[in-house]
């Protein structure tokens, strides 16, 4: 979670590091594969790095009664806090975890309106 610029991460520092650790080696995975690893594969740091973007555009309380209304509607749609919410779409859900490549996503729309959204329409 980013709160402005700071990332609160809730393990510690070298369980951070294993986890980076694991998703550089998701990303090489998905490299052998031919898949765009700096776009489809996980990046915890650059995500939060998105949301602190995000957080420069508003005050601070603006932004939390939007990003919880966006949390609010992916509860409605997916189930799930994140899923479907657009601040997470928009830092990028796959660098965040939030969608796998591999994966389906329900419902089925949800995807292709959220590449758009990370500007990967088609
Ligand atoms: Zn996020």
């Amino acid at each position: 979670m980013t709160i402005g610029d700071y990332l609160l991460y809730p393990g510690s520092p070298s369980k951070l590091q294993s986890d980076l650790d694991a998703e550089a080696l998701e990303r090489a995975r998905l490299r052998q594969r031919g898949i765009d690893s700096a776009t489809f594969g996980p990046d915890l740091l650059e995500h939060e790095a998105r949301h602190s973007d995000q957080w420069k555009h508003f005050d601070p309380g603006t932004f939390l009664v939007l990003y919880f209304s966006g949390t609010a509607l992916s509860y409605l749609i997916t189930r799930t806090d994140g899923k479907a919410n657009p601040w997470e779409i928009g830092a990028n859900p796959y660098k965040g975890g939030y969608w796998t490549y591999d994966k389906p996503l329900t419902p089925g729309w949800l995807k292709p309106v959220g590449n758009c959204m990370i500007g990967l329409c088609w």
